[in-house]
């Protein structure tokens, strides 16, 4: 019996692996520009690491964290997230010490055990971005046009970019206990799970997407009308360098992130084509998380993009990216090998042109009407053929498959570079 992978664990085949991977660079290209430099993250964490950044009431730690005993009896789990790790990372090589301010983007594999469906799985990639050292809203309205630059880089046009101040230690507080004591005076009115969470996370209140939660709530106090003056100030000006640079935006106030660390400025990126999740990014600012990790009082803003939803969203904006992808995925050349006596010749031209970068698929041991079948179906621009007579020659025979015409003994074997792409038709 063959054995199938996990359910809510994909593998990414073909053009979809190459539209994640375009995704990833163009991604990455804008971080850099943005000056930050990649780091690699460890996939398995300590699991304590993920309860005391992300909190032990989210859904996330609560029960979405792949988590296992190691040999030596450690808890350790499957990362759900980046940003822990990038924060560990700074406070244990002391990266501040260096520069006091620490731009690091990272890209790879996260893991949630959520219900599968479309645009959520249990293994998903993210792209995402960490500025530490800054708190001026600067950075914040950098940040934010850097999270618009990678939608467009990538393709992703009409995204939404929602945006909200959560305040902060001076003005939460007081706005927290407000909200809770008006939600628990309507907790039966409430839907089950934020009738259960008003006690400790009533933020969360806003952002349920129950309907009748939702209508329940539709009065409840908004944050924006408990601003202090700082972060009032600060959200404004983040607003207004935004509208300087021409970066779009919608104020939401009810967006929230459910977790004590963030302050200040929060958002999410939605786009159409997801289905029934819409978001394919997030972020925000978390001043108070490096000292929570055990690091000094830094403050720190980023965000993360879901890769297969940028991906979903790309499709939904710009429709046929795998069948562009398919395309690029075609052979250059298609070097037909006939006998056994052309395989080293035919081996070394191949090589030659990989080596200068030619995509080209090599194939032998069967009739020539087999091979040209198949490079028919690979979409092969063109086939250079190599045979007895090629190699007494030591000129491959170019058949054109548009034409499907032969021009015999066209290509010397002893070309090299520029010569020998343009003998083979291939651009420089
Ligand atoms: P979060 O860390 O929950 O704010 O997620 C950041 C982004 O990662 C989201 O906006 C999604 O694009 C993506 N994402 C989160 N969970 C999943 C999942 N289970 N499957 C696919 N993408 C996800």
């Amino acid at each position: 019996m063959s054995i199938s992978a996990v359910k809510g664990f994909r593998d990414g085949l073909g053009p979809a692996a190459c539209v994640s991977r375009q995704i990833e660079d163009a991604a990455a290209g804008v971080l850099r520009g943005y000056g930050f430099d990649e780091i690699r993250l460890p996939i398995l964490e300590r699991t304590e690491l993920f309860a005391r950044a992300i909190g032990e009431t989210t859904d996330i730690v609560e029960k979405e964290m792949y988590t296992f005993e190691d040999r030596d009896g450690t808890l350790i789990t499957l990362r759900p997230e980046g940003t822990a790790s990038v924060v560990r990372a700074l406070v244990e090589h002391h990266l501040d010490q260096k520069d006091p301010i620490t731009r690091l983007y990272y890209t790879g594999p996260m893991f949630r055990h959520e219900r599968p469906q479309k645009g959520r799985h249990r293994q998903f990639y993210q792209v995402g971005a960490e500025l530490f050292g800054r708190e001026d809203p600067l950075a914040d309205a950098e940040v934010l046009a850097c999270a618009r630059d990678v939608l467009d880089a990538v393709g992703v046009r009409g995204a939404r970019m929602l945006i909200n101040s959560l305040g902060d230690g001076a003005c939460r507080p007081a706005y927290r206990d407000a909200l809770q004591a008006w939600g628990i005076a309507r907790r039966d009115r409430l839907c089950k799970n934020c009738a259960r969470r008003v006690d400790k996370n009533p933020l969360r209140l806003l952002d349920c997407k129950d309907p009748k939660c939702r209508e329940a709530t539709a009065d409840a106090p908004l944050l924006k009308d408990h601003l202090c003056g700082e972060c009032d100030d600060h959200f404004a000006r983040v607003r207004s360098l935004l509208d300087a640079l021409g970066v779009a935006y919608e104020v939401d106030p009810r967006l929230v992130r459910g977790l004590d660390y963030y302050v200040r400025t929060t958002f999410e990126i939605t786009a159409d084509g997801l289905g029934a999740v819409a978001a394919v990014g997030a972020g925000g600012r978390y001043d108070g998380l490096v000292a929570q990790l055990g690091g000094p009082k830094i403050s720190g803003i980023g965000f993360a993009f879901g890769v297969d939803r940028l991906a979903l969203a790309l499709e939904a904006a710009q429709p046929g990216a795998e069948d562009r992808a398919a395309e690029s995925l075609a052979p250059a050349v298609f070097i037909a090998v006939l006998g056994a006596d052309a395989e080293a010749e035919a081996l070394a031209l191949a090589r030659k042109l990989r080596r200068l970068g030619t995509r080209v698929e090599l194939d032998g041991g069967r009739s020539l009407k087999s091979l040209m079948r198949r490079a028919d179906r690979l979409g092969a621009g063109r086939v250079l053929i190599v045979g007895e007579e090629e190699v007494a020659a030591r000129r491959g025979t170019l058949r054109d498959m548009i034409e499907k015409r032969d021009d015999k003994l066209a290509v010397d074997f002893d070309l090299d570079g520029e010569a020998l792409l343009l003998a083979v038709g291939v651009e420089p």
